[in-house]
């Protein structure tokens, strides 16, 4: 499963904290923008970061825990979008479509609290969310 190492303390498991839902649009998956994320969620994602840059690097990691550099910006109107590599991730997991319900997680270190990044679910309707 994503990020198993801390690279702070070594610990070799994460806690998946839930940071917010997003429903997919077509925009979101076929835009060249990236993803749109509301505001409320921004501040989730990117916390005391938001207010000092226009860019910001996030490690995102899919199931087989590999790393995607994605980047979250500001645009001049103020929208928020997560970009970088969201459109080729988007490309290459089928899950990730238009109208799917998607969690975002923030995966910690359960000993050193240090966020080692993120990753996303799809909801199903039974049991657990699958990661991506
Ligand atoms: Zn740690």
């Amino acid at each position: 499963m994503a990020a198993t190492t801390c690279p702070i303390c070594r610990r070799e498991t994460v806690v998946f904290q839930k940071l917010f839902e997003k429903h997919l649009t077509k925009d979101d998956i076929q835009g060249s923008h990236g993803v749109l994320i509301f505001k409320n969620d921004a501040a989730k994602l990117c916390g005391r970061h938001l207010g000092n840059h226009e860019n910001v690097n996030l490690a995102f990691y899919d199931v087989e825990n590999n790393r995607w550099a994605m980047r979250f910006r500001r645009s001049p109107q103020g929208r928020h979008f997560l970009t970088g590599d969201w459109s080729q991730f988007v490309r290459g997991k089928d899950l990730l479509c238009e109208g799917r319900n998607v969690t975002f997680y923030s995966l910690r270190c359960p000993r050193c609290m240090m966020n080692i990044g993120y990753t996303i679910g799809v909801l199903k309707l039974l049991g657990k969310p699958i990661i991506v």
